[in-house]
């Protein structure tokens, strides 16, 4: 693992002038780990979409219920989180090593400011790594000393990819680098998505505008091409839905009407599917 040298800030590779979805990110959540361009990108989601907080903490939420799931009923104990963020509440490792303290995590993320705040927050934690990698390459991270020297691929892993598929335009193909990742994981090993469903529900739309207009990307897409990410791999139940619907533990529990939600709570949709 790199050395971490705390006095040296920013660190290597960070750029103050350009907003990064990272740290943008952060500031729609209300972080601390921002700059003055970040939270200007921010305000242009808020613009366009007031409650751009709440639909983001609703992802975080989805998040977290789906690393319960996948550590407590599914007994999975090897995450690889890719595009994991900058540290917030409820982060995969604490959730999955509140459940199992021998849950070991991987971070991924192409942004350099998560590396230097995961290791610096990591620092005592032996069974959690952050790796500064990106998911356009599925081989060089599969292939990390880091992932290799931290996760048995021989067992089953949960491999997550949470609000981060709609930075990547078709051209880009994401069901490729999904496949590519999903392949060399055993029989037993878990997907968990959550993206931008493309309904034509206004809130979607304004905030598709906004990521646009403030960081140059973000395309929400239909649930049909959403289920595609899931290489047609059967979904755990209740399948495909909006987070304030999305209970994977109580797939039978009583949860609100579609037309009930929330504006902002039809922003998000979230789906775990197991390889067979
Ligand atoms: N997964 C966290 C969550 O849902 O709360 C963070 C989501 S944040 C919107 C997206 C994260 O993906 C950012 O930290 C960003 O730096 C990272 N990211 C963007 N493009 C990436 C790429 N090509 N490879 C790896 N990470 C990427």
């Amino acid at each position: 693992m790199m050395s971490y040298d705390a006095s040296r800030w920013p660190p290597p590779g960070v750029t103050m002038d350009v907003p990064t979805i990272a740290r943008t990110y952060d500031a729609i959540l209300g972080g601390k780990d921002n700059f003055a361009v970040d939270r200007e990108a921010a305000k242009i989601f808020t613009q366009y979409i007031p409650t751009a907080r709440a639909s983001a903490w609703d992802n975080r939420h989805a998040l977290a219920r789906g690393v319960r799931y996948l550590a407590r009923t599914a007994g999975v104990d090897q995450f690889l989180d890719i595009g994991s963020g900058l540290p917030s509440r409820e982060n995969t490792h604490e959730v999955a090593q509140a459940i199992n303290p021998n849950a070991r995590v991987i971070y991924v993320d192409n942004d350099p400011i998560v590396l230097a705040h995961g290791r610096a927050m990591l620092a005592d934690n032996s069974s959690t790594t952050v790796v500064n990698a990106d998911l356009r390459d599925p081989q060089g991270i599969i292939n990390h000393p880091d992932v290799r020297n931290t996760l048995d691929l021989d067992r089953p892993v949960a491999l997550m990819i949470i609000r981060l598929l709609m930075y990547f335009s078709d051209e880009d193909e994401p069901n490729r680098l999904i496949a590519e990742l999903m392949e060399p994981l055993a029989p037993g090993s878990f997907l968990f998505i959550t993206s931008w469903p493309d309904t034509g529900y206004p809130e979607q739309v304004k905030l598709s505008q906004a990521c646009q207009e403030a960081l140059g990307s973000g395309w929400a897409r239909t649930l049909e091409e959403t289920r595609e990410h899931f290489l047609g791999m059967e979904l755990v139940p209740p399948g495909l839905d909006y987070p304030q619907r999305w209970y994977p533990e109580e797939p039978d529990r009583a949860v609100p009407a579609v037309e009930d939600l929330k504006p902002y709570a039809r922003t998000h949709v979230a789906a775990i599917a197991r390889k067979a």
